[in-house]
């Protein structure tokens, strides 16, 4: 199997807000690097796309990138860019990305092209945001930049071009250790779980998440008798007596708490997402928690005006 690195870089417009837009992002450039089982650069991949949707370019975009007057004129149409892309990734790969956007932006662009989808459900890649952030024992999001920085990698090649950052996200990749990877999958859900029995079961070493089918509301998703069950991690069958039950405080997120009785106190976190195809579906993880961080939730439990 045949890791494929990628990064993409896109444009969009000034002063037209997302929802006004036929696609949110464009991608004018795709790179890329295929590494072995044993993370050892084979191939790379590098091209830009000349623009379709948005000919004028974001000045912030032009700048950070660098681009050279004309660059993306002598670029190829996405169709022809991303289909050489999908033919040089090869069927048996997964692929490794620095945070989750890349892959929506990819299939944003591919569906909009109505190109085939590269998969008709939830698959499996490597967030290597993410796995960075688990190996350092530090769950906020950090730059590709800094986490460069601080694995005192050597930047011998500008940052923000496609192939570029694909190339430096490939060697934070190499440093994360084999373990880390293993146990901490992530999952594509552009195109969502079409029934129960395909819902998206993952144990990391974290904790248990869900990723669950489409549903028409959120209040659908809320009154769902079994994603609303709270599950130790650890034993995984034992379902427990929510303490706290589901509340939402600030924004899109539901906490609710619970205690196993053999592994103690179990939180659990519910983000409830709009699909891509329309509906709403939920990201709910279930982890152990620390008597403070139980006591933190009955906290803001509390001052939730009634439900
Ligand atoms: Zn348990």
């Amino acid at each position: 199997m045949n890791y494929i690195v990628f990064d993409l870089e896109w444009n969009q417009p000034e002063g037209l807000d997302s929802k006004s837009r036929p696609l949110p992002f464009e991608i004018i450039e795709i790179g890329a690097v295929r590494l072995n089982e044993n993370f050892e650069l084979v191939s790379k991949f590098s091209r830009v796309i000349k623009p379709q949707v948005y000919n004028r370019l974001n000045r912030h975009i032009v700048k950070m990138l660098s681009l050279k007057p004309g660059e993306l004129e002598k670029g190829g149409s996405f169709e022809n860019v991303a289909g050489k892309f999908l033919e040089w990734c090869g069927e048996d790969c997964i692929f490794c990305t620095w945070g989750n956007q890349d892959l929506t932006e990819l299939q944003r662009n591919m569906n909009y092209y109505s190109m085939p989808p590269l998969s008709d459900g939830p698959f499996r890649y490597i967030d290597v945001q993410k796995l960075y952030s688990i190996m350092i024992d530090d769950m906020q999001q950090y730059s590709l930049e800094t986490a460069v920085d601080r694995m005192k990698i050597v930047k011998d090649v500008q940052f923000h071009r496609a192939f570029s950052d694909a190339y430096y996200t490939s060697k934070i990749l190499k440093l994360i250790p084999a373990d880390i990877i293993e146990h901490n999958p992530a999952y594509d859900v552009y195109h969502l779980p079409a029934t129960r029995d395909e819902e998206i079961h993952v144990s990391t070493s974290t904790g248990h998440t869900v990723y669950s089918r489409a549903f028409d509301s959120k209040e659908d998703i809320l009154q769902d008798k079994v994603l609303l069950t709270l599950w130790c991690p650890v034993c995984k069958g034992r379902a427990l007596k929510r303490r706290i039950n589901w509340f939402n405080h600030s924004g899109r997120n539901y906490h609710a708490a619970g205690k196993c009785i053999e592994h103690g106190y179990v939180s659990g976190l519910m983000r409830i997402r709009p699909g891509e195809f329309g509906g709403f579906y939920a990201e709910k993880t279930t982890s152990l928690a620390s008597e403070q961080e139980f006591l933190k939730l009955s906290e803001q439990y509390r001052k939730v005006p009634t439900k």
